[in-house]
């Protein structure tokens, strides 16, 4: 199979693993440490990274590898390394470039852990950050870049406003400085948009989401666009000899595959936070179906944000395909095939309101988690941000009445059915 020939849906089935006749039909699950050899020269060959092949499942394994292609070739990037959460994906994407001194300029409008894990454990590591309002010009951004920046990073849709990251405007602002553009694109799926098109050069993902698709696993990728010239200057450990290598010098070898592979080869070596096989097979097999999911979650959502938009016991909804989005505009520029099933609305009658509605849902579950097939609330004030001073939940967005969905691919008219009977009820 020529896979760069074929289109999104069939390497979504198809793509990573191609069985030869008599070999297995479904990617097999290769649950080993450990790989044999010919001879010394051979495993040698292999630790210089003279040849490529496995040497132990901490730093690859054949079927993470089927799953790692696929990913790669879904967002149109030249190769991955799949990780243990999305946690690490962000982790190691960031470490494999920036140390000690480094500076990293983010949109504001990040994931909680995302936000966490560089506002405290990467600070830790002597790894400042600067985190900007995405709604900035580029120009007013650009004041917050420093002669130690490494890095631009966003996610494509942002948490919890839902907001549409302006690709062309923090594409750019990575050019002017240039760095790298790493973006997220957990929430919205190369389905949807795919990252590298749009001028990123590291995509990362939380597999634990669409990619699984139903709740089962933990687990992250990281895609590298090979699109992303690391001589100029910034990035000497790609360039410089790798004394734990022999001497290697990334670029040198890999030409544009050095960031991904120095990712596997350091950091996989050094950190260890590998994929287990198993997980791979399952989010294999959940992304055979993720265009017919992301498309049934889009429809869902769009329906459901709709009939809620002229519920009574509802003050306002956002999702980015309603009119009154803030991020109305960025959403019809960027997302031709949906925008993906993740909504927020806010009751009347504020948090007592909010619960008691929760309470009286019967098909859609409370769960801290979003992504997988079946519909479910959050309600932040009292769950993921109840630690949060009032004024500290206003500033990450989170009002009391605030009430997260992430609809499901069930009918759509149950969907509502249940959503009525809980406003109903309050
Ligand atoms: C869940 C999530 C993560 C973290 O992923 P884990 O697999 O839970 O470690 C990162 N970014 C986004 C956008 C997420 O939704």
């Amino acid at each position: 199979m020529k896979e760069k020939k074929f289109n999104f849906e069939t390497l979504c089935v198809q793509g990573g693993y191609n069985p030869k006749p008599g070999e297995p039909r479904i990617l097999p699950i290769i649950q080993s440490t450990t790989y044999q050899y010919e001879d010394a020269d051979h495993v040698a060959a292999l630790f210089d990274l003279k040849e490529e092949g496995h040497m132990y499942s901490r730093i690859s394994n054949p079927t993470v590898a089927a799953f790692e292609e696929k990913i790669a070739l879904l967002e149109g990037g030249i190769g991955a390394v799949a990780v243990s959460s999305g946690q690490s994906a962000t982790a190691l994407a960031i470490l494999n470039i920036c140390t000690n001194g480094d500076h990293i300029l983010a949109s504001s409008t990040l994931y909680g852990g995302t936000f966490t894990l560089i506002s405290s454990t990467l600070k830790k590591f002597g790894i400042e950050v600067t985190f900007v309002n995405p709604d900035l010009s580029k120009e007013e951004i650009l004041k917050y870049a420093k002669e130690n920046t490494k890095l631009v990073f966003g996610e494509s849709i942002g948490n919890p406003g839902l907001n549409i990251l302006d690709f062309d405007k923090f594409s750019q602002i990575a050019k002017t400085i240039k760095v790298p553009f790493i973006v997220d694109n957990t929430l919205i799926t190369p389905y949807l948009l795919k990252p590298i098109e749009l001028g990123a050069n590291i995509v990362v993902h939380s597999a634990t989401k669409y990619l699984d698709g139903h709740a089962s696993s933990v687990g992250g990728v990281i895609i590298d666009g090979g699109n992303f010239d690391w001589t100029g200057g910034k990035f000497d450990e790609l360039v410089l000899p790798d004394p734990t290598y022999n001497g290697i010098s990334y670029v040198e070898k890999f030409k544009n595959l050095a960031y991904i592979t120095k990712l596997r080869v350091q950091l996989l070596r050094d950190l260890g936070n590998c994929l287990s096989p198993f997980n791979s097979f399952l989010f294999n097999l959940g992304v055979e179906t993720l265009h017919l999911r992301m498309e049934r979650h889009s429809e869902n959502a769009l329906k459901l944000a709709t009939f809620l938009e002229k519920h009574k016991n509802v003050k306002w909804v956002n999702y980015p395909y309603l009119k009154n989005s803030k991020t109305y505009d960025n959403a019809q520029k960027y997302l031709k095939k949906g925008a993906s099933g993740i909504l927020t609305f806010g009751i009347k009658g504020g948090i007592n309101n909010a619960k008691s509605f929760i309470k009286n849902l019967k098909l859609t579950s409370l769960v801290v988690h979003v992504a997988d097939t079946r519909t479910s609330v959050l309600h932040p004030a009292s769950t993921t941000h109840r630690q949060l001073s009032e004024k500290d939940q206003l500033n990450a967005g989170v009002t009391p009445d605030l009430i997260r969905v992430s609809v499901g691919i069930e009918s759509i008219d149950d969907i509502i059915k249940d959503f009525d009977n809980a406003l109903k009820n309050i």
